[in-house]
């Protein structure tokens, strides 16, 4: 099984990317929640040539893939579950992955070098699900450092690692598709995973609310470690995405997406820390904040 996923994961990944892509695609089409500022057409041609390019830089750094490397730890007993019953290394690598990638990602917010790459997905002025592509390369390539040291520290099965690449890469896409969940549906769902309307304040142009609600796959990281924000101050439907910096259309071209990283001089304007310090344990936040 590990061999062929091995051999075929390239096509599989793919084929399931473009079938996941399709439908959300289709369900924008019939059920947008806001209207598009710029055509779709424009927004997909910018964010899959940058996610097309960073595929390749990643093919040239990295030899050898995620999966590959989970085989080898395993081949060698490597990693905190490796005396772990099989069925538990697929259960307990996959949620571990999913707290590494939890983490990962409230330091970008933190760290201003970090965030500096990281903004460039936040520029983005309205989300769809072309928004779950929209990663600077630089942040590619350091996610999947992180990754590889991660399926290394942890022990993760490769079989893991293929589902968690695979659900990762079409939960990217599913919080940020440009629909609104029914609200029983909406609750319901943020008990588990992460949803479209929990993900979108995290693109609101608030910082408080810009540095919340990280998560990716589960919702539980956010409520367990006090990153959580149940709704946005400005109300679901009126608060502003993107960032306040970068409103202009000109840098939401594939050359300046690309060059955004390396402005210097617009780095110390928008970085703003997290108002919230404290620890609570799956405590929700039930008052909006004011702003
Ligand atoms: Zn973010």
């Amino acid at each position: 099984m590990e061999q062929w996923l091995i051999q075929n994961q390239v096509w599989c990944r793919i084929l399931i990317f473009l079938c996941v892509f399709s439908m959300l695609a289709a369900w924008e089409t019939f059920y947008a929640w806001r209207p598009w500022l710029i055509a779709r057409k424009t927004r997909w041609m910018r964010h899959l040539s940058l996610t097309c390019l960073s595929k390749i830089i990643l093919r040239v750094l990295f030899p050898v893939f995620l999966i590959t490397v989970a085989v080898r730890v395993e081949q060698k007993g490597m990693g905190l579950l490796s005396h772990f019953p099989y069925a538990a290394q697929v259960i307990f690598g996959f949620i571990a992955m999913d707290l590494i990638m939890y983490m990962q990602h409230r330091l970008f917010h933190k760290y201003q070098w970090l965030w500096r790459i990281h903004r460039v997905h936040h520029m983005d002025r309205q989300i769809d699900v072309s928004t779950g592509v929209r990663f600077h390369p630089l942040e590619e390539i350091i996610s999947m450092g992180v990754k590889m040291l991660g399926v290394a520290f942890v022990g993760v099965p490769a079989l893991a690692v293929f589902f968690f690449e695979v659900i990762l890469n079409a939960m990217t896409m599913f919080v940020h598709v440009n629909v609104c969940l029914p609200r029983r549906v909406e609750r319901l769902l943020r008990k588990v995973i992460i949803t479209p309307g929990m993900h979108r304040i995290h693109h609101s142009d608030y910082s408080p609310e810009t540095n919340s609600n990280y998560g990716f796959c589960f919702s539980w990281w956010d409520k367990m470690f006090d990153s959580y924000t149940l709704v946005s101050t400005a109300g679901e439907r009126k608060f502003t995405m993107g960032l306040e910096d970068y409103q202009d259309p000109k840098y939401q071209t594939l050359e300046n997406m690309l060059l955004v990283p390396f402005n210097i001089k617009r780095l110390k304007v928008r970085y703003k820390k997290p108002l919230k310090t404290k620890f609570k344990l799956f405590e929700e936040i039930t008052q909006p904040k004011k702003r």
